[in-house]
């Protein structure tokens, strides 16, 4: 499988050289050269799999030759072994037609961990196979690092740091990254915001020698695996629910676009999908898009899902890129206008056929508070504020007469606390693997937002992995 970039001036790649490389050369984003395509048959036969079984096979066409069956099946197998539920990713119904699938049992209780805990397989693999050795830096405000800490942490071939804006995190967010120990892990609290820790990871990566020297690498939300990762559980809800002989549809409350995009990817690989809601917060610029062809940038709000606090959807550039029928010069001419002027212009016919598909819905906070409270009174389920902005959304949007709407539940209730006993009196314990998360002893560095002191950081502890 050969992979393209979406403004169409960087090498093709393969699935290995992809997912070390993360952001294309170009500034554009990876794509298959062509969809992977299965018949009902072939759907019908990945019916009733093991969770681990299924993400295989259906990983498998996207990796192609750079990586043995036996040897992806294995390590998706490695990697869900420590979730939470047996199911990997369970159903639960709400009502008639309406159901949730809970991607939160991975060691985060956040769906990142869904495809972050392959990544770390994969990449260990990878560079294995080449003799080479990685140090992945990333910024986080939440769920992203702690994902990717997990995914990495004890791997002998990475070292990963991550930086956080020095008491601007959540603690449990906070802590699921500073109480990991592995000695290849480092935690950087920077004195200053998220977008501060965001430039300084964009500086290491524009100092072309310390990129090198380092053999830095990313694992943000661009990088093509993590999308890959994420088709096998729509597949698995699908298959659950009568498909491929029967339609579905799914709500997801989205931020920068991948998990609704994964989607996306297994309706373009076969599977019947009759609708995708896109739930948004009061950062709404996904919502006016599809309402009126307004992808108009605004200034970020904070809200109850923070996860979702975006305002440039950085995976919409792969699902434009197949709305202008893969015009690269198009999709890279549309980028720059909206690096430059904040409003992106999205041809009509383009944005008509988005609309075909997708379907935007906005909650804002109390409308989130409102429906925690709604779900809890009506049959005891404790939806997070992240969640439930997907269960609203697939709510107000049904797909139609007889076809059942899934809505993602992407975080753990336990990670919002405050939330949950604001919308309904009580307060969501850890699960049991965790619950002694706020005893365990943190490890962090305080820095201040300067690159130079970053950067010896990021060497003392990665080093090692200068060529030698
Ligand atoms: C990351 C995240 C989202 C948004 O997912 P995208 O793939 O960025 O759209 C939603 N909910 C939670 C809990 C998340 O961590």
């Amino acid at each position: 499988m050969r992979y393209v970039s979406t403004r169409g001036q960087a090498p093709a790649r393969d699935f290995a050289g992809v997912l070390l490389a993360g952001l294309a050369e170009d500034g554009g984003l990876y794509v298959p050269e062509a969809w992977p395509q299965l018949g009902p048959a072939d759907w019908r036969a990945l019916r009733g799999l093991p969770y681990p079984a299924l993400a295989a096979r259906l990983l498998q066409p996207f990796i192609g030759a750079a990586i043995a069956p036996d040897i992806v099946a294995r390590l998706c197998a490695e990697a869900y072994a420590g979730f939470g539920h047996p199911a990997i990713v369970p159903l639960v119904q709400l009502e008639t037609n309406l159901f949730v699938q809970e991607l939160f049992h991975g060691p985060t209780l956040a769906f990142k961990d869904m495809a972050m805990a392959v990544l770390g397989r994969l990449f260990e693999h990878v560079l294995a196979e080449r003799g080479e050795r990685a140090t992945i830096v990333g910024a986080t405000s939440g769920d992203t690092g702690s994902a990717a800490i997990e995914a990495f942490a004890g791997r002998s071939l990475v070292d990963i740091v991550i930086l956080h804006p020095h008491g601007r995190t959540s603690d449990v967010q906070r802590r699921q990254m500073t109480t990991v120990t592995a000695p290849n892990v480092r935690n950087l609290a920077i004195t200053g915001s998220f977008d501060d820790c965001q430039d300084l990871v964009k500086a290491m990566f524009a100092d072309a020698a310390f990129r090198s020297e380092m053999r830095l690498s990313a694992v943000n939300s661009i990088n093509w695996a993590r999308i890959a990762a994420q088709v096998p559980y729509y597949a698995a809800a699908a298959l659950a629910l009568g498909g491929p002989d029967r339609e579905v549809a799914f709500a997801v409350p989205t931020g920068n676009f991948g998990n609704v995009l994964a989607a996306w990817v297994a309706r373009r690989m076969g599977l019947k999908v009759a609708r995708l809601v896109v739930g948004s917060n009061r950062n709404d610029i996904l919502a006016r898009f599809l309402e009126a062809n307004d992808m108009s940038a605004r200034p970020v709000e904070p809200s109850l899902s923070p996860s979702m606090d975006i305002q440039v959807s950085s995976n919409f550039e792969r699902l434009l890129f197949e709305l202008l029928d893969r015009d690269a010069a198009a999709t890279a001419a549309a980028m720059t206008a909206f690096r430059r002027d904040g409003k992106m212009p999205v041809p009509g016919a383009a944005w008509h056929r988005a609309r075909t598909l997708f379907h935007g819905f906005r909650l804002d906070d109390p409308g989130t508070l409102g429906e925690i409270a709604r779900l809890h009174a009506a049959s005891g389920y404790l939806a997070d504020p992240h969640s439930a902005v997907g269960i609203a959304a697939a709510r107000a949007r049904p797909a139609g007469h007889g076809v059942p709407m899934v809505a993602m539940a992407t975080a753990h209730p336990a990670k919002f606390p405050d939330a949950m006993e604001q919308a309904t009196g009580t307060r969501p314990g850890l699960p049991a693997r965790m619950a002694d998360l706020f005893e365990r002893a943190e490890r962090f560095d305080v820095l201040p937002n300067d690159l130079g002191a970053v950067q010896a950081a990021v060497r003392g502890l990665a080093g090692r992995n200068a060529p030698r």
